[in-house]
């Protein structure tokens, strides 16, 4: 999920603490401070640190100017199948393509273990938060593997923006490949061990009510991120793999981050109004429901209506035309 729905979730979390309310009411709101930093720390230490460390075998830094599909899922084949002949994990680093100072060529990985496969398909030029800003001419290029491809993740990864994009071909036990996205990303700073380690370090400093913050804001950053497609390796160190994310919610879904935003500040407003004393909890219950609850019911109506147009519009532009 995206930095401000951990952080709304850590401060809400924190507003179920009639102790750390009660130390904000008096002017102290190290608390909610702490809860806020613990929220984002998890990715935190992995954009800001693990990403830099981890190393890679194979860069591929596609020419900006001509971006040649079939070279990038040539690379990517090859990593695959040197994985599979060596039984080591073999990195690929893919840059994205720059066309301007603000602008990006999109373009997906896409792997298909039944076709024994890598394509690789250019896109449209996108903005720094990944939105078309213009069409360009779409190609595409496949290689075929000799590796045995399995996946733990989706099957199509875009690459666009600013950060570049890491795929690790792992060799499992079964002999098969599985192309590992990001494979720095949610290992130990996700796992149970860190947040364990987190809660401790907080309650030494910040005693009982700092332990609760720090750690639940911590906590419940690695079970949101869980909803997802990715999921963290939990078991870190006695585990190297990530545990399979629920698949309920894309971590940049626009409705899965208003959801999680939208339903914290119910929370905080809840435990506030309760902590005020000068209303009864039960009418606050009932406004907190009604608030968080219309707008997210208009939010769900909204976007299976606009999903569904979208939807009409593609089966429109798939079918035969006859002339
Ligand atoms: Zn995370």
């Amino acid at each position: 999920m995206k930095g401000l729905s951990h952080l709304a979730v850590g401060l809400a979390w924190t507003s179920c603490l009639p102790g750390a309310v009660d130390a904000a009411g008096r002017g102290h709101p190290g608390f909610f401070a702490l809860a806020a930093v613990c929220a984002l720390l998890p990715d935190t230490l992995d954009f800001r640190f693990a990403r830099f460390l981890h190393t890679h075998h194979v860069e591929i830094v596609p020419d900006p100017l001509n971006p040649d599909p079939a070279v990038v899922s040539a690379a990517l084949a090859d990593a695959a199948d040197r994985a599979a002949e060596q039984g080591r994990a073999v990195t690929v680093r893919l840059h994205p393509v720059r066309v301007s100072h603000d602008l990006w060529r999109r373009y997906d990985v896409i792997f298909d273990p039944a076709g024994r496969r890598i394509g690789v398909r250019l896109g449209d030029i996108v903005d720094p938060g990944g939105a078309t800003a213009g069409p360009a001419p779409r190609f595409e290029g496949w290689a075929p593997c000799k590796a045995r491809l399995r996946l733990e993740y989706r099957a199509s990864t875009a690459v666009s923006g600013f950060g570049d994009a890491m795929f690790a071909m792992e060799p499992a036990a079964d002999g098969a490949v599985v192309p590992v996205f990001l494979p720095w990303h949610r290992r130990f700073s996700h796992s149970v061990a860190a947040a364990a380690g987190v809660t401790a370090l907080a309650g030494t400093f910040a005693g009982a009510i700092g332990a609760a913050a720090a750690g639940g804001a911590f906590a419940l950053h690695i079970l949101l991120d869980q909803a997802g497609f990715l999921g963290s390796n939990l078991f870190w160190p006695f585990s190297r793999t990530r545990v399979q994310g629920l698949q309920c919610v894309r971590s940049d879904s626009p409705l899965g981050n208003f959801s999680a935003v939208w339903l914290s500040c119910a929370v905080i407003f809840f435990n506030l109004a309760a902590a005020s004393g000068r209303v009864p909890p039960l009418r606050t219950l009932r406004w907190t429901s009604a608030a968080a609850g219309l707008p997210l019911l208009a939010a769900v109506i909204t976007n299976s209506l606009l999903a569904r147009k979208k939807n009409r519009r593609t089966l429109a532009a798939a079918a035969p035309k006859f002339y």
